[in-house]
């Protein structure tokens, strides 16, 4: 265990290079190395971000999130390793008794390859003689507010290279009119629903176009997971093409996990190119959720957050994270996930600020089905004033039968299910029965978000019980979609 952070998960990084390192570098980088790693459990990961994360080490969490806990994490434990604590509980923690929670909304690059392995320490001496204006520490005594300024110019400088130049400010979107009919239908202000198609495990493209056949009546997006549970099926980009093709809008969900930065960029500007305008971007479930046999570890160059913040960018500045400019920029309608029953509201609304203010648009949540702990993080969100700057879509999972209430009772992180319901199902009889009851369980839920102030919609996530979704919206009264094609006159401007 280190003395600031949980112990190191993985070694410690090497550099890619070590052509131009001399001999006394390599001795003081062992020495940084060797004193980081007692106090901070340091992998000299070559970008610190220490002081953003309330002298916590960030890369000591499995999956090397640098912009808050997935949403699995619990206070007790990481979700990939139970033998290790969370480190983002850690951060929040911390940085909430040390009064350093503002610091939590900055978005932290992801890793320079190039700096990996080396030291920081001189570098902040480099920084700080060659900028104009650097703290004097006379000053600590004699003009502690300058000082404090002056010391952040410096940090600032070493932690957000120039080609990511994170902040904590809100980017609204920087373009006019809806780019997608999920967005236009949104921008109505009326009720609108998603559901989730699940793609299929063979190369048959029949049941995606057989979904959105039926489905295209009643929302006006489909959503495709990215291999969820890093468990292979079709790719979410061939299956958005599809539904697209079969006349349905997708949802495109685009995730950290198993992508270098480089594969991001070219698979969303791939799919701006298709065609598929919403992509939900995701840090994605980790491996060791999956089947047999596990990939190596480390498989996260990004997280959602930066996804957001890149993908942004490359529509609203026209410029690759490289910064080379692109010609005709894509147009995406970005939106995230939100886990309502992950971690302690107040800590979920933290990370949805952040996602937001690197560019989300839209939000679909987990399933609900304790609707006053749903309150709740709306409440959270609230008081951050971020209910006007994003659509929430509640996710809904209606329940097949018992046995599906309990694995998600009991075994998927993030899902919260009252004790109530579960009873319910067990007391539901066969399986028609349960079928049944699941669907009254939903009916009751759509009926409280129907009348929730602040929410957009709903997301259905009826993974292969899609042909429940008409149902569930004629009995609950749902509208259907409204506005069916682009260009549009009778959509509202932007109400933000
Ligand atoms: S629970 Fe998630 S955020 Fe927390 S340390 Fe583990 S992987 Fe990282």
């Amino acid at each position: 265990m280190a003395i600031f952070s949980p112990p190191r998960y993985q070694a410690p990084f090497k550099p890619y290079n070590r052509e131009d390192i001399s001999s006394f570098m390599k001795v003081f980088t062992a020495g940084e190395g060797l004193i980081k790693g007692v106090l901070f459990g340091c992998r000299m990961c070559g970008n610190c971000i220490l002081q953003e994360t309330a002298f916590v080490c960030p890369m000591t969490c499995p999956k090397g999130l640098r912009n808050g806990l997935c949403g699995g994490a619990t206070p007790e434990a990481c979700e990939v390793d139970a033998t290790r604590p969370c480190t983002w509980y850690k951060i929040y923690k911390r940085a909430e008794r040390m009064g350093r929670d503002h610091k939590l909304l900055e978005i932290n690059a992801p890793l320079d390859g190039a700096r990996v392995g080396r030291e920081t320490w001189l570098d902040v001496i480099r920084t700080w003689r060659k900028t104009e204006g650097s703290p004097r520490f006379i000053e600590f005594f004699t003009n502690r507010e300058k000082f404090d300024e002056d010391w952040e110019r410096i940090f600032y400088k070493v932690r957000q290279p120039d080609w990511w130049q994170g902040d904590s400010e809100y980017h609204p979107p920087a373009y006019e009119e809806p780019i997608s009919l999920l967005e236009a239908n949104l921008r109505t202000g009326e009720f609108t629903c998603t559901a989730e198609i699940a793609p299929p495990l063979s190369v048959s493209t029949q049941s995606i176009s057989e979904k959105s056949e039926f489905l295209r009546e009643y929302v006006p997006a489909a959503n495709f997971t990215d291999n969820a549970s890093a468990s292979a099926r079709m790719g979410s980009i061939a299956s958005s093409k599809i539904c697209l093709d079969s006349g349905l809008e997708p949802v495109m969900q685009l995730q950290a996990r198993d992508r270098s930065r480089v594969v991001i960029e070219s698979d969303a500007m791939g799919a701006a190119g298709l065609g598929i305008k919403n992509i939900l971007c995701l840090s994605g479930d980790h491996h060791r959720f999956g089947p047999a046999p596990m990939t190596k570890p480390d498989q996260f160059d990004m997280d959602a957050i930066q996804i957001l913040w890149m993908l942004r960018r490359m529509r609203d500045e026209g410029i690759y994270l490289d910064g080379r400019p692109i010609k005709q920029r894509p147009e995406f309608f970005l939106g995230a996930a939100a886990s309502p029953f992950g971690a302690p509201p107040k800590y979920e609304a933290i990370r949805a600020e952040k996602k937001i203010n690197a560019g989300a648009q839209f939000i679909q949540t987990q399933p609900i089905f304790d609707y006053d702990g749903f309150l709740n993080w709306l409440e959270a969100l609230d008081k951050r004033n971020l209910l006007d700057k994003v659509y929430i879509l509640a996710g809904m999972i209606p329940l097949k039968s018992a046995k599906a209430a309990h694995y998600m009772a009991d075994d998927v992180p993030g899902v919260a299910i009252p004790a109530e319901i579960v009873q319910r199902m067990d007391a539901a009889g066969d399986k028609d029965g349960q079928m049944e009851e699941g669907v009254a369980i939903a009916l009751e839920m759509i009926e409280k978000l129907k009348k929730t102030p602040d929410i957009s919609g709903i997301h259905f996530m009826a993974v292969h019980w899609e042909a429940i979704v008409p149902r569930l919206m004629d009995e609950g009264g749902l509208p259907k979609i409204q506005v069916k094609s682009l260009p549009l006159e009778e959509v509202s401007e932007v109400a933000r």
